[in-house]
């Protein structure tokens, strides 16, 4: 019997007859995050940097210490580490606070149709009220982002490069590094959308040199509503806040009013305490566990899922060589939606969908399609399961005459 030592961490899984293949969408929760939500609620239950009762007071320094454990995760520093709602409201936060004051017509906006809608509207809207232009990377056959074509589009024009470090459909990873150091020398900031990156890899800010740096918790074993934006302190500093309200202002007066230093300056309001907390503890399991082993073993799981789904000529596979645990198909003349009812009956978890990415769905020349994306605590025993489900989906259609 095949032994996964991360496994019975998560009940959503052992306690359950699934296959669970939809960690790309949102990853699921091991007991400790649960059991820090649990605390925070059954125990505390208090706002943060407002009481000096013991409830308030332990909440808030659980909220800070997870805001050293993130910052610590990710080599930045606590002042350049801002809670947000997920990734989205980070990009939107980067996109209306620095992109509409920095931005002017004739400006150009680099970005590719690999992105998540998430990584890619935010600068739509900003290029429409700002005149700036989006330009997009051409993709290679493959639809890889690569540092030549990168370079193709790269000019004094160049102001901001919005890219995916990994792409949620495809799982390739783009060559983020050598992009972020070319745009620099072209005096352009980059933003990095790393929702489907930081489960996979070890991230570096500080080496990476971006400018600003996206997550969200809930791919990362955190809560939902909960996500993280990294920005370089002096760009932050000199960055307005989008929202106004408690705990984010010094003195206010009737007609003026001074905001708190970095991070606060962004966390108007109640902040959602619980799923920072929750988001420290996932920090917590990732420093007890080695993320390389995690995905070493997600990579053998995917090789050994494509190896025998290649074989099956009824299907079209779009990602052949993703480099993170995700494969993208179609059963050929089925759509994915009925497909995945199919699937959905068989209590095999996939996503079904344009995968908000629809420049990259236009790019392939399809409408949509399936996506099973593995995770460290899936086993052979899972893939061996949706390979055959696969097999019966393709028969089961036939017969329909799909
Ligand atoms: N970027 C990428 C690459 C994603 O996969 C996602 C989530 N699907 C997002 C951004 C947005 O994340 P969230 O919905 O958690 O804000």
């Amino acid at each position: 019997m095949e032994h996964n030592i991360w496994r019975a961490d998560f009940p959503q899984i052992t306690e359950k007859e699934e296959i669970y293949l939809d960690s790309a969408a949102s990853s699921l929760k091991p007991l400790s995050v649960i059991a820090a939500i649990q605390h925070y609620y059954h125990d505390l239950s208090a706002n943060v940097h407002r009481g000096v009762y013991k409830e308030s007071y332990e909440a808030t320094m659980l909220y800070e210490e997870a805001r050293e454990k993130i910052a610590a995760f990710i080599h930045a520093d606590i002042k350049e580490t801002i809670f947000t709602r997920g990734a989205t409201a980070s990009l939107n936060l980067v996109a209306n606070s620095y992109g509409l004051t920095h931005l002017q017509a004739g400006d150009e906006i680099i970005t590719s149709e690999l992105e998540h809608h998430s990584s890619v509207l935010p600068w739509l809207n900003v290029a429409k009220k700002t005149g700036a232009k989006l330009v997009y990377i051409p993709l290679d056959k493959d639809g890889r982002i690569t540092v030549e074509a990168f370079q193709t589009v790269l000019t004094s024009k160049t102001k901001v490069v919005a890219l995916t470090y990994v792409s949620n459909v495809m799982g390739y990873l783009t060559p983020i590094a050598e992009i972020i150091r070319l745009a620099h020398k072209a005096n352009a900031i980059v933003v990095v959308d790393a929702a489907q990156a930081v489960q996979h890899l070890r991230l570096d800010v500080k080496a990476l040199d971006c400018d600003f740096l996206a997550f969200s918790g809930h791919k990362m074993l955190g809560p939902t509503g909960i996500g993280i934006l990294y920005g370089k302190e002096a760009l932050l500093e000199a960055m307005e806040p989008m929202e106004f309200g408690g705990d984010m202002n010094d003195n206010v007066d009737k007609f003026a009013a001074e905001w708190k230093d970095l991070p606060y300056k962004f966390e108007a309001g109640t902040m959602p305490i619980a799923e920072v907390i929750g988001l420290g503890a996932a920090v917590d399991y990732w420093n007890a566990n080695s993320m390389s082993d995690m995905e070493d073993h997600v990579k053998r799981l995917r090789l050994y899922t494509i190896t025998q789904l290649k074989k099956m000529p009824d299907l079209v596979i779009y990602n052949p060589t993703a480099d993170t645990g995700i494969i993208s198909f179609n059963i050929v003349g089925v759509h994915s939606h009925d497909a995945s009812t199919f699937f959905a009956e068989k209590n095999v978890c996939l996503r079904a969908g344009h995968h908000c990415a629809q420049l990259l769905i236009k790019w392939l020349g399809i409408e949509a399609c399936l996506r099973a994306s593995f995770y460290f605590y899936n086993t052979y025993a899972d893939c061996d399961r949706f390979v055959d489900s696969v097999k019966e989906a393709v028969r089961f259609f036939r017969k329909m005459g799909f």
